[in-house]
């Protein structure tokens, strides 16, 4: 892997993210997105992960002052892309707006850059087509609040070239990642396979009154030794999320018992509030929710 020159495309709460750890890690890292008023935010975003990085991984001033001047920015994505190796792409979860964008890059960056979308929910052979380069594209999905949870999943869609695949795992252990490679396209990748199940089946034995929150956790808690529960999870996730997920399925499925949990979710959480670890209050009540107490895993 000799990449040097990496395009980060959308630099919202993702995109911001990735950019920065890349620059940290020593690359030259431009940034595009679509005007100047979102290039400024992007500016402002980088600023307070400054702080981030400095709190969570003592990073000196002279460090993330030399990672901010390795950034350039544009609103032209020609300009953006003209030396990249790399581009990853982290514009928003809509696949007109993702397809019009992959039409346009294919076009304007070199024969030899490497195309990587951090889609969470769509799949890259997709987008393969529009790219005009379907071998030298694949996904790099990058987890929120990257610098800690430092997880990189990497997935090929069928036509990605085995090389390209490899340089994108190298690419994600020099920018700090632990790499994780997916050598099938998988909907909800690894973690999100095994996640949404889990928080699927705890929350249907609570709606379908078999048992209540703590005695849900704990049995999980005991008998897998892990430190959370499914709900202590799903209060980190957000109960919004978690209620689009829930709803949308009992409109596609018309299952009654999703149906009855997006109800329960929405007028006994949502609607007072309850959202989550952010709002101090989901399944559990922050500071020190009961699941931390040490007698929590006892009779
Ligand atoms: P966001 O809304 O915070 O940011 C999107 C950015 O893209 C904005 O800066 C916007 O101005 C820019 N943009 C819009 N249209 C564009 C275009 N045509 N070209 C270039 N830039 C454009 O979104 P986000 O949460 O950072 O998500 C971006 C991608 O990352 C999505 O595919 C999402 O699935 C994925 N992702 C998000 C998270 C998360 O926790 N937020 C985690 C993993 C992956």
């Amino acid at each position: 892997m000799n990449y040097k020159n990496i395009t980060v495309a959308g630099s919202g709460v993702l995109g911001s993210q990735i950019a920065y750890q890349t620059a940290f890690k020593g690359f030259n890292v431009f940034i595009y997105d679509i005007n100047d008023e979102a290039l400024e935010q992007a500016k402002k975003r980088i600023n307070k992960l400054k702080v981030r990085y400095q709190e969570d991984l003592q990073a000196t001033e002279e460090e993330l002052n030399t990672a901010y001047n390795r950034i350039s920015f544009s609103s032209d994505l020609s300009t953006a892309v003209a030396e990249a190796d790399l581009v990853i792409e982290a514009i928003p979860e809509v696949v007109k707006i993702k397809t019009e964008f992959y039409n346009e890059l294919g076009a304007l960056a070199p024969k030899k850059t490497i195309f990587a979308t951090n889609s969470s929910t769509l799949l890259p052979s997709q987008f393969a087509e529009a790219t005009g380069r379907p071998e030298k594209f694949l996904a790099l999905h990058f987890a929120n609040e990257i610098w800690t949870n430092n997880t990189a999943e990497i997935m090929k869609h069928p036509g990605t070239d085995q090389a390209v695949f490899d340089e994108v795992i190298a690419f994600a252990k020099a920018i700090g990642m632990v790499a994780l490679p997916l050598h099938k396209e998988q909907p909800g990748y690894i973690l999100n396979s095994l996640l949404v199940p889990l928080l699927d089946a705890a929350e249907l034995l609570l709606s379908n009154e078999v048992a209540d929150v703590e005695t849900i956790d704990k049995t999980w808690m005991i008998a897998t030794g892990a430190p959370k529960g499914p709900f202590a999870i799903l209060d980190v996730v957000g109960i919004t999320t978690s209620y689009n997920i829930v709803n949308a399925k009992a409109e596609a499925t018309g299952d009654p018992q999703f149906k009855k949990l997006a109800q329960l979710l929405k007028t006994s959480y949502i609607d007072k509030g309850k959202l989550g670890t952010a709002t101090g209050e989901g399944f559990y009540k922050y500071p020190n929710p009961s699941f931390e107490k040490p007698d929590f895993l006892k009779n």
